[in-house]
C-alpha cells in the first residue's frame, strides 16, 4: 500500500490505472479505523481492482469546535490496518491540500437533510457533501462505500449525486457491532467505563422494539424506545424518529417497504447514533 498526500500524485496513479481498464473503489473515512470501516474496505477490495481509502478529518462537517479538536487521530495504526487489508492507496491529505481555497458551495440538499441530524448539526451535511464531492472529483471511483450506521448520510449523498451528476455508484454496507450490540464508532473511545457499560442498551432498546412493531402503532413504538433509553441514568435521547428509508420523512403507519428507526443518544458528552430496520 502507498500513502499518498497530494491530489496531483493520487490523480497520476489513478489515471495510469484507468488507462489499463482498472476499476476503482473509494472508502471515505475520518480515520481512527475500526472493524466497521474495515468491513467497507473489505467489500471495496473484493469488488474493485484498485481500492482508495481516504483518511481525512474534514473540518467543514464539524459544527462543534470541541468535537473537531478531540476527534481521535491514529494515522500510523490506520496505515497498518489498511496495508493488512490489501488497500492500494491510502489518501491522507492535509486540510490545505483539500481546501486550497475555502469551499463556499452550498448544496440544495432538500428534505432529506432537513430532519434528524440536519437541524441539530447545522452545516454538517453541507460539509459532508463538500468533501465527498471533492473526493469523487479527485478519485472518480466506480463505486463508493458508506456505512448504514450513518443512515441519513447515505440519503443525503444520493441527493448530492442528483445535483453533481457524478457517475458514482453508492454501495451501502451494514452496521458492524461489538458483541454486546454497540455499533462500532470512532467516538466510542471517548466513553468512560460506566458509559461504555450502558451504551449497548441503545441497540438493545431498538432491537427489542422490532417485535413490538407487529402489534403497536409507530407512535407507541417510538415512545417506548425513548422511555426505555431515558430510564437509564446517564443517557438522554436527543431524538428518535421512525422514517421512510428513502425520503427520511417520519412515517405515521408502518409502510410496506419498511421503516428505519434512527436515534441519537447523548451519553455524557459523547453523541452516539444508531438505527434499526422495521418490517
Ligand atoms: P467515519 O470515519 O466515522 O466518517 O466513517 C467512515 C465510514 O465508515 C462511513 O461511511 C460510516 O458510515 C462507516 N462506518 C462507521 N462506523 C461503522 C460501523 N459500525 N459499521 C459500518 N460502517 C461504519
Amino acid at each position: 500500500m502507498e500513502i499518498i498526500r497530494t491530489v496531483k500524485e493520487l490523480r497520476r496513479r489513478l489515471d495510469a490505472a484507468r488507462a489499463l481498464g482498472r476499476t476503482v473503489g473509494l472508502v471515505p473515512t475520518m480515520g481512527a479505523l475500526h472493524d466497521g470501516h474495515l468491513s467497507l474496505v473489505n467489500r471495496a477490495t473484493s469488488e474493485n481492482d484498485i481500492t482508495v481509502v481516504s483518511v481525512f478529518v474534514n473540518p467543514t462537517q464539524f459544527n462543534n469546535a470541541h468535537d473537531l479538536a478531540t476527534y481521535p487521530r491514529t494515522e500510523e495504526a490506520d496505515a497498518r490496518r489498511l496495508t493488512e487489508a490489501g488497500v492500494t492507496y491510502a489518501f491522507m491529505p492535509s486540510v490545505e491540500e483539500m481546501y486550497p481555497q475555502p469551499d463556499e458551495r452550498v448544496f440544495d440538499l432538500g428534505s432529506v437533510a432537513q430532519v434528524m441530524e440536519g437541524p441539530r448539526r447545522p452545516g454538517h451535511f453541507n460539509g459532508v457533501a463538500q468533501v465527498v464531492s471533492k473526493l469523487f472529483d479527485i478519485v472518480t471511483p466506480d463505486r463508493a462505500y458508506f456505512g448504514e450506521k450513518d443512515f441519513q448520510q447515505i440519503a443525503v449523498l444520493r441527493r448530492m449525486l442528483e445535483i453533481t451528476k457524478q457517475p458514482v455508484r453508492i454501495v451501502p454496507c451494514p452496521i458492524v457491532r461489538e458483541e454486546d450490540g454497540l455499533a462500532l464508532s470512532s467516538r466510542n473511545v471517548r466513553l468512560n467505563e460506566h458509559q461504555r457499560a450502558i451504551a449497548p442498551q441503545i441497540h438493545a432498546a431498538l432491537e427489542g422494539s422490532v417485535a413490538e412493531a407487529r402489534n403497536k402503532s409507530v407512535d407507541a413504538v417510538k415512545q417506548q424506545v425513548i422511555d426505555q433509553i431515558n430510564a437509564i441514568p446517564g443517557m438522554e435521547v436527543e431524538y428518535y424518529d421512525i422514517v421512510d428509508p428513502i425520503t427520511m420523512q417520519p412515517v405515521t403507519d408502518w409502510p410496506k417497504n419498511g421503516a428505519q428507526g434512527c436515534v441519537t443518544v447523548n451519553v455524557g458528552e459523547v453523541r452516539l447514533i444508531d438505527n434499526i430496520h422495521y418490517y
